[in-house]
């Protein structure tokens, strides 16, 4: 949606999970907004909300109260297939294993997206030619995933995420399955498409090497965002060292 310059917005955002008559809240009250072109870690430890957040912003599943909108839109008004839809035209995802589908090329991979949308040929074409190159896998188009390390695996996913220029990546620790180089690679790509293109990230990650990548990182704890600091603004000093702190307690 052109003029929108808030790509997240959200307001007390909750997220209570039902087990019989057990209520465990995951997300008590999320307030977040976060930019057209920002690059945002979201940092926490296990059990902390990060992935009950990264699906409620994705689309894959709905909050239990507060408001949430995506590129504007509140995706608890749509019906779940307005919402599926929304998802493929709004939303890149990148995983932490890849999810390629073995049986298809890296070029169809790719294409996959463009595909169920109705894309013409022509324009898929032209489009995967522009992201493997992109994403530096020229001359790979017609392998297939096994054939690939697992850095260049990812590589075709972070293709695929971007094929229909959507406003907003999501990546679920991207480099979880990645040693410190491969890892380092995928993180210089996703950093380099988010200044040439003005790409929007949320990336979750474990890893605070990682999240040296991003502008921005968010604390999750018990389910309530603890820190939030926006790393290009505010000295480094006190801010991070108390981010740290945080982070380790
Ligand atoms: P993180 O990604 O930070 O490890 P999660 O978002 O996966 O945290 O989980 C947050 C909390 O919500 C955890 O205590 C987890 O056990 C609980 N939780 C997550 N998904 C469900 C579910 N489907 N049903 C019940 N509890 C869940």
């Amino acid at each position: 949606m052109e003029g929108v310059k808030l790509v997240i917005k959200a307001t007390g955002l909750k997220k209570s999970y039902r087990n019989g008559n057990q209520r465990y809240d995951a997300l008590k009250g999320i307030d977040l907004s976060i930019s057209r072109g920002e690059f945002v870690a979201i940092m926490g430890p296990s059990g902390s909300g990060k992935s009950t957040l990264l699906h409620l912003l994705g689309g894959l599943d709905l909050p239990t109260g507060g408001e949430l909108l995506i590129n504007g839109t509140e995706l608890s008004n749509l019906s779940e297939k307005k919402r599926c839809l929304f998802r493929r035209n709004t939303i890149g995802f990148v995983f932490q294993n890849y999810q390629l589908i073995p049986a298809m090329t890296v070029a169809e991979n790719i294409a996959l997206p463009m595909q169920a949308a109705g894309k013409s040929k022509e324009e898929i074409h032209e489009r995967v030619q522009v992201l493997v190159e992109a994403v530096g896998l020229l001359g790979k188009e017609h392998a297939f995933p096994s054939q690939l390390s697992g850095g260049q695996q990812q590589r075709v996913a972070v293709a695929r995420a971007l094929v229909m220029q959507p406003p907003l990546v999501l990546a679920d620790e991207p480099t979880g399955n990645l040693d410190r180089k491969r890892g380092s690679e995928i993180l210089t790509l996703l950093s380099q498409l988010h200044t040439r293109e003005g790409l929007t990230i949320v990336m979750v990650t474990h890893d605070l090497y990682a999240a040296s990548f991003a502008e921005r990182a968010i604390l999750l704890k018990d389910g309530a965002i603890e820190v939030d600091v926006n790393q290009r603004e505010e000295a480094e000093g006190d801010v991070m060292a108390d981010f740290l702190a945080k982070l380790h307690a």
